[in-house]
């Protein structure tokens, strides 16, 4: 008889941090695991950033899952995309296969969230795979390459503003480095345009830049931007994006490009079972990560609204995704193994990160004195984030990478790639 069959069947949906963390818990366990996800790599969606703004190629900080889990005789992966889950006859529907489970992990994160404009994710796309930083890298290239042939003051004006809604980590992360790409690198190479003479316009609903850090750090942010030659516009809502710009409260921004960092939705997991779920949709778990009246069924990472300390929710970051995917795999052990369950989850905070351009970071570490700025803060967001990446090869390469940049200002990844099908924003349409 198939092994799959005897012994339990442990389904992982989502290759992400919080499932990859399950199923490599589960190693040396005698059970059948199915990893599925619809893509077929795991993205380290921290320095997605930085394959938009070019510095960056998609292979440095994408990992095949068939790879990362080779060497785990245990586990298989399925390329699908989960459609649908029949709790009753505990089976995972996907748009090719349906997959029967004994224990069932849901690590299928996030997404952006337009609050209910979905509309406006033509014109003002997110940043959440790999071919949106691609997407978006080709964006802001094109929007030089036009500036440069086009003779028309005004066109060449919106060409060259970029408008980046949300300040938190991600905005100001892509601020910081278009502003670099814009000051720094483009100059000595184009001839009839001055790419110094970009906008590069952050906005933000609330008062300040990274609301989720201290005060103190939110300031020096916002300055540092300020002084890379970023607009910041705090306590500023937009209220539409379309093809040629921005629509702010009392006012109108024309921009060619146009990039969303203002919020995230959680995946469908929660309607998939019609759990309770919050107001970003994620799955409310019970306090050892299960879902209300399924006690073998988990959700972890983003897909799950877990609290701590006194009340605080847990941030959608990877290292929670991944401290979530450890406790449930000791979970699913010792319900496999008829030992005794673990405590109750409990999420350690290791820190809040941000970098505001290629040598300045700012860091908050839980000890409430102990924060980090500048170029020490850099230093150490550089050497944590190479810590974190999958294999020898790509952090050899990153960190090389980086060095590189610091010394030459050079972005080597700066590809066009082709658009999409009626994409907007091609050469064709806009000469
Ligand atoms: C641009 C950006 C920057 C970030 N920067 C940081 C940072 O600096 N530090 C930090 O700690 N965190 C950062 N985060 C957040 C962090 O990446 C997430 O918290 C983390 O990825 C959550 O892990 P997860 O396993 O819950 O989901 P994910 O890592 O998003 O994985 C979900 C997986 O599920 C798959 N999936 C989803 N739906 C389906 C389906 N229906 N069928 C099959 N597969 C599916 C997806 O393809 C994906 O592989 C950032 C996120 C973004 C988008």
């Amino acid at each position: 008889m198939d092994t799959y069959l005897q012994r339990p069947r442990i389904v992982i949906v989502g290759g992400g941090f919080g499932g990859l963390e399950a199923a490599r818990g589960l190693k040396d366990l005698p059970v059948s695991i199915t990893v599925i996800d619809r893509q077929n790599h795991h993205c380290f969606q921290p320095l997605l950033y930085q394959v938009a703004t070019a510095v960056l190629s998609p292979a440095d900080i994408a990992w095949p899952i068939r790879g990362i889990l080779r060497s785990q005789p245990n586990a298989r992966v399925i390329m699908a995309e989960v459609t649908g889950i029949d709790a009753a006859a505990k089976i995972v529907h996907t748009d090719s296969i349906d997959l029967p489970y004994d224990y069932l992990v849901l690590a299928t994160g996030a997404t952006h969230s337009y609050f209910g404009h979905d509309e406006w994710e033509v014109d003002a796309p997110g940043l959440k795979r790999i071919s949106d930083a691609t997407e978006l890298r080709r964006r802001l290239l094109i929007a030089f390459e036009q500036a440069e042939l086009t003779e028309d003051g005004a066109k060449q004006r919106s060409l060259l503003t970029f408008v980046i809604v949300g300040a938190g980590p991600t905005g100001v992360e892509m601020a910081g480095a278009i502003a670099e790409v814009a000051l720094q690198t483009l100059p000595p190479e184009f001839r009839e345009v001055d790419p110094r003479s970009a906008r590069i316009i952050l906005i933000e609903a609330g008062p300040r830049v990274l609301p989720s850090f201290p005060e103190n750090l939110s300031a020096y942010t916002r300055k540092s931007l300020e002084k890379m030659g970023v607009e910041v516009m705090t306590s500023t809502r937009v209220t539409k994006c379309d093809k040629a710009g921005v629509d702010i409260e009392g006012g109108r921004i024309d921009a060619h490009t146009v990039i969303w960092a203002a919020g995230v939705v959680a995946s469908p997991a929660a309607k998939w079972l019609g759990a309770p779920a919050d107001g970003a949709g994620r799955v409310e778990v019970l306090t050892d990560l299960s879902v209300p009246g399924h006690p073998n069924i988990f959700a972890v990472g983003d897909t799950a609204a877990v609290f701590y300390g006194d009340g605080k929710s847990v941030p959608g970051i990877a290292p929670a995704a991944k401290q979530m995917g450890r406790y449930v795999a000791k979970l699913i052990t010792s319900s496999v193994l008829k030992t005794p369950k673990p405590a109750a989850f409990a999420y350690k905070h290791q820190g809040d990160l941000a970098t505001i351009g290629h040598k300045i970071a700012v860091v908050k570490l839980p000890n409430p004195d102990f924060a980090l700025k500048g170029f020490i803060g850099w230093l150490f967001w550089s050497l944590a984030h190479v810590y974190f990446l999958i294999g020898i090869r790509n952090r050899f390469v990153v960190a090389f990478t980086w060095m590189w940049q610091l010394i030459t200002l050079q972005r080597g990844a700066r590809i066009i790639s082709a658009a999409p099908k009626g994409a907007h924003y091609t050469l064709e349409d806009d000469t």
